[in-house]
């Protein structure tokens, strides 16, 4: 399968370049150039999940990815349950958080993860390999658990001290071994910066070999595809009209995966991009003018995002649908915190804030469109012991912690300090023991 860069069409490689540089020339994003025709979606129906992942993924990454190991990086990537629960009314949620980091990304990191050892070992295994990423909370713990362990890899989380939950912090500080946590005495902004400076030194990328493992890479777009996949098949095999997807956006990495699934032949009818107040693309679709406002903390606040970086890719997929076939709907807190008392006390089911606002906007589009009868799905992207105090607050009642959750408060925090600065972090980085063993 070949990538053609949305910015610089003569930038095309193959799914493993893509994977290890991250960002295409010029900053552009990597989109498929062809699009593999797969034989008959009804032919892969009858499978199970990790079995209908390996056999679609063996097509779409020959001949570059033997089958084999295809199989393989499914088969451990995504080893933990994904339900599809029934809300009643025609409604279903597809829950994503039952990976280690309790929210989807877990999906796209693991697939990543694995993905990106395999093609180094086969094209640079003399290069080291260092993840380097910052993190206001989530993404930093899903980066963290799928490097875990993998050889040949170190990943470095740089998290602002003080400012993020301890929940959050235990999820991803207790690991040890090649992953390591430094708190940063200062705000998000602070840790951004200093990751950002260290991927503009050239000399540095090199000698560490950086890569930043975000949401942008091929490898965790292609891996959510797979699930979309699976809600499809799951509906086709009822029976069921395919059905209408709402999801929780934020980067709108999620929903572009989503729309590639449909264009790869998933039955799957329409989409509603769902946001909270940080709504750029619902008033985009409405009023046709991108006007970027700034960010406003929220609720839901992995999707508090005013300028998604994953846009050029949901755009480039939306060129040949007709206007309406994507939705954009926005909700601020209250409506966010009505939707979760609503959900709670008509369908019994505890949802976290982000999980709420893709409901909530399945609701509205269905009052504006009486007709259709199509099975409604929204993802459900978090878990709402992920969000434990506001979901107990906002629903009065207690959130249990799942057991791994409630081990990791018991561990240790292995993190380091470091100050502000971008100058502790390269000596941080050059004194890695992978560095320093190959230098
Ligand atoms: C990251 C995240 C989102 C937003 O997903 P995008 O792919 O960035 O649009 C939504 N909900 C949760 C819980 C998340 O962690």
């Amino acid at each position: 399968m070949l990538w053609q860069n949305l910015k610089v069409p003569s930038d095309i490689c193959d799914f493993g370049d893509a994977v290890l540089r991250g960002l295409g020339q010029d900053g552009g994003l990597y989109m498929p150039q062809t699009w593999p025709k797969l034989p008959q979606m009804d032919d892969f129906l009858a499978l199970d999940f990790p079995t209908r992942c390996a056999e679609i993924g063996k097509r779409l990454l020959a001949p570059e990815i033997s089958p084999d190991v295809v199989d393989d990086i499914f088969r451990s990537a995504f080893d933990f349950p994904l339900p599809l629960v029934d809300l009643g009314q025609n409604q279903w949620v597809l829950e994503l958080f039952h990976g280690p980091t309790l929210a989807f990304k877990d999906f796209g990191a693991r697939f990543m993860a694995r993905i990106l050892q395999h093609v180094h070992r086969q094209r640079t295994p003399d290069r080291p390999v260092t993840i380097l990423t910052a993190t206001s909370g989530d993404t930093g713990a899903a980066v963290a658990h799928a490097f875990k362990g993998l050889a040949g890899i170190h990943a470095v989380i740089l998290y602002p001290a003080d400012r993020i939950s301890q929940l959050q912090e235990r999820l991803f500080t207790t690991l040890g071994g090649n992953i390591h946590t430094l708190a940063v005495a200062g705000d998000f902004d602070h840790c951004q910066a200093m990751v950002k400076a260290c991927f503009k030194d050239a000399s540095l990328v090199k000698q560490t070999g950086l890569n930043s493992a975000n949401s942008i890479n091929v490898a965790r777009l292609l891996a959510q595809v797979f699930y979309y996949v699976e809600a499809a098949a799951f509906f086709a095999r009822k029976g069921l009209p395919a059905p209408t997807v709402s999801v929780p956006c934020g980067n709108f990495g999620n929903l572009t995966a989503g729309l590639l699934a449909e264009r790869l032949g998933a039955p799957l009818a329409s989409f509603i991009a769902a946001t909270n107040a940080n709504d750029t693309v619902p008033r985009f679709l409405r009023e046709g003018t991108w006007q970027v406002r700034p960010t406003v903390a929220t609720l839901s606040n992995a999707m508090d995002v005013s300028a998604p970086n994953n846009w050029p890719r949901t755009a480039h997929l939306l060129a040949d649908k007709p206007t309406g076939w994507l939705r954009g709907v926005a909700f601020d807190d209250e409506a966010t915190r009505h939707a979760m008392r609503q959900l709670h006390a008509r369908n019994g089911y505890v949802a976290d804030p982000h999980t709420a606002v893709g409901w909530a906007a399945l609701d509205q589009v269905r009052h504006a469109n009486q007709h259709h009868k199509r099975p409604e799905l929204v993802l459900g992207t978090a878990h709402p012991a992920k969000f434990q105090d506001r979901v107990s607050e906002i629903l009065d009642i207690a959130v249990p912690l799942p057991t791994a959750l409630a081990d990791a408060l018991e561990k240790p925090n292995l993190s380091q300090s470091l100050p502000p600065d971008k100058d502790a972090l390269r000596h941080f980085l050059q004194d890695l023991p992978h560095i320093q063993a190959g230098a």
